[in-house]
C-alpha cells in the first residue's frame, strides 16, 4: 500500500477511536450512506440514531430547528455541531457561525463542509472567544451532563457571551416515559433528577471497515424540564424564557445574562 494512504487511515483508526458518532458522520459524509449508531443506557433499552438525521438539511429540520437558526444573530457559535448541519443552514442564510465540537472526526467533516469548525471541548476554558449568540440544539442540554455540573455549565456560557447575548438551547422533558396509563407521573423523588441518562454509544455495519465497531466510553447526558432550567437559570445570574414549545414535551429556550 502506498505510504500516504496508510498514513491517512492510520490517521482515521486513530481519531475514531472513542468517537462512534464521528465514525458515523465520517462514514456517511465520505461514502453517502452509513451503518447504525447505536445507543445504550442502563435506563432504557438499546435505540439508535438514524445518521442522515444527523445530516438534516433545513427543510428538514424540526420548526424549533429553524426557529433558533432565525433567531440567532451576530458571531453565532455552534456548540456541539456533530455533522455541521446547523452551522451550514446559517452560512446558507448569509449569517456567521464557528462550530465546535468533541468529536475529531465531525470536526474534520465540517471542515470538509466548508465551515470554520473546531475541535474543542464547550468546557476548555482556554477556547476565549466571545459570541452575540451560543447556539445548543439537538437536546442542548446534553452537555451540561449532570445536575452538579449546572453552575460551571453557567460560568462557561457567561465567558462565552458579548454583552446582550444570548444562548439559544433546547430539550425535552422526560416526564412522559414515567406517566401512568390513567395521567398520573410515578417519579421517585429520592432518586437523582428523571432527566439524568447515562448513554453510551456504538457504530456498527459500517461501510468503512476501518470504522466499523468503534465503541465509545459511558456519559453523562441531561435532559432538562423548561422549570428546572429556569430555577437554575436564575440561581446563576441568567433568566430563562421559553421562545417555542415542541408536539413532544420538548421547547426551545433563550438564556440571557441577569447581572
Ligand atoms: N448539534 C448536532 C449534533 C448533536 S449530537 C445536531 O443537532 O445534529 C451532540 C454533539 O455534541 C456530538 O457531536 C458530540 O460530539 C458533541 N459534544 C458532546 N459533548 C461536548 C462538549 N463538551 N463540547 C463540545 N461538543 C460536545
Amino acid at each position: 500500500m502506498h505510504l500516504l494512504k496508510q498514513n491517512a487511515m492510520d490517521r482515521k483508526v486513530l481519531l475514531s477511536n472513542g468517537d462512534p458518532m464521528g465514525a458515523a458522520i465520517y462514514d456517511y459524509h465520505r461514502n453517502g450512506r452509513a451503518g447504525t449508531l447505536v445507543v445504550m443506557s442502563s435506563q432504557f433499552e438499546d435505540d439508535e440514531i438514524p445518521v442522515e438525521d444527523l445530516f438534516r438539511g433545513i427543510e428538514d429540520m424540526p420548526d424549533l430547528e429553524r426557529l433558533a437558526l432565525e433567531s440567532a444573530t451576530g458571531d453565532i457559535l455552534d456548540v456541539g455541531a456533530g455533522s455541521g448541519c446547523h452551522s451550514l443552514a446559517l452560512k446558507e442564510m448569509g449569517k456567521k457561525p464557528v462550530a465546535i465540537d468533541i468529536s475529531p472526526l465531525s470536526v474534520e467533516v465540517m471542515k470538509e463542509r466548508g465551515l470554520e469548525a473546531y475541535q474543542i471541548n464547550f468546557y476548555d476554558e482556554s477556547f476565549v472567544r466571545k459570541f452575540d449568540t451560543v447556539l445548543m440544539l439537538m437536546n442542548g442540554t446534553g452537555i451540561i451532563g449532570n445536575i452538579g455540573n449546572i453552575p460551571t455549565f453557567f460560568s462557561r456560557i457567561r465567558e462565552l457571551l458579548n454583552p446582550g447575548g444570548s444562548v439559544l438551547i433546547d430539550s425535552s422533558d422526560l416526564r412522559y416515559l414515567f406517566e401512568e396509563e390513567d395521567g398520573s407521573i410515578m417519579i421517585d423523588l429520592a432518586d437523582e433528577y428523571y432527566g439524568q441518562l447515562d448513554y453510551r454509544m456504538k457504530y456498527v455495519d459500517a461501510v468503512d471497515t476501518d470504522l466499523e465497531g468503534v465503541e465509545g466510553e459511558t456519559f453523562d447526558w441531561l435532559y432538562l424540564d423548561f422549570n428546572t432550567l429556569a430555577y437554575y437559570a436564575e440561581e446563576n445570574g441568567f433568566s430563562a424564557e421559553v421562545i417555542a414549545e415542541g408536539e413532544h414535551y420538548d421547547y426551545l429556550a433563550k438564556l440571557i445574562l441577569t447581572d
